[in-house]
């Protein structure tokens, strides 16, 4: 059994080689991290990421080919036949307001942007439909500029691992920031993702079966036999959603 980490005392250096060691860790661990939404330009994962938004992964990338082809250029989205792109976008739910966003999006980069999707985080928050969750994905996979993405999955691992105490996920991705290397700050987010998916459930966390958990303070939030964790994790197929 793991000796427990105590968070609250370790000092900001220990907690800042402890971050990038589970970020090490996890890459060995989840080496196929990488975003799971299909795209072959900013525009075309700007859109996949305002349709995952309460929909999964998998179901995003159902639907994109068909829109991709149909709507290869922002001003394609702006002057969008909207109950066409809403019946395109019914299987991933909420589709009239994600619809909506689509047309604002796109007449918001022909305005504002010839077109073309920015490539900072201040002008990409004032499109229609993007925060910084999304601007992040964009910046990070995109771009190649670096981006800490906090979903659900970075929120509740960055609290486990003790490297946040805050819920709100803008001053999440502050904390993180400041510990992880700037370079690494894409990777760790997708890691973090895939280790959340398969390992770090929310309602049951596989602590016995996990790999960083001598490097967690959480280490018992779930059933620490190996037996009883290696039922909980999550293959591939589960995992990718
Ligand atoms: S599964 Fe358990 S030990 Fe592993 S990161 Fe989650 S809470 Fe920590």
């Amino acid at each position: 059994m793991p000796a427990i980490v105590d968070a609250s005392a370790e000092t900001a250096l220990a907690r800042t080689r402890r971050a990038r060691r589970i970020v090490r860790i996890l890459g060995e661990l989840h080496p196929d991290a990488r975003i799971a939404l299909n795209f072959s330009n900013p525009l075309e994962l700007l859109v996949a990421t305002v349709l995952s938004a309460q929909c999964t992964d998998k179901k995003v990338n159902e639907v994109t080919p068909a829109v991709f082809a149909k709507y290869p250029t922002a001003a394609s989205y702006a002057g969008a036949d909207r109950e066409e792109l809403e019946r395109q976008l019914r299987p991933t739910g909420f589709f009239r307001a994600k619809a909506n966003s689509l047309m604002g999006l796109g007449a918001a980069l022909v305005d504002r942007f010839d077109g073309e999707v920015p490539h900072r985080l201040d002008e990409l928050v004032t499109l229609p439909g993007v925060g910084r969750k999304t601007a992040n994905v964009v910046l990070g996979h995109a771009f190649d500029t670096p981006g800490i993405t906090v979903d659900t999955h970075v929120g509740r691992l960055s609290r486990r691992f003790g490297l946040t105490t805050n819920d709100d996920p803008v001053k999440v991705e502050a904390d993180l920031v400041a510990l992880i290397e700037r370079r690494n700050w894409t990777i760790a987010s997708d890691r973090m993702i895939f280790h959340g998916r398969r390992v770090c459930h929310a309602r049951r966390p596989a602590c016995g079966a996990c790999g960083v958990a001598k490097l967690c303070p959480s280490f018992g939030e779930g059933p620490t036999s190996a037996a009883d964790a290696a039922r909980l994790i999550r293959g591939d197929a589960e995992a990718a959603r």
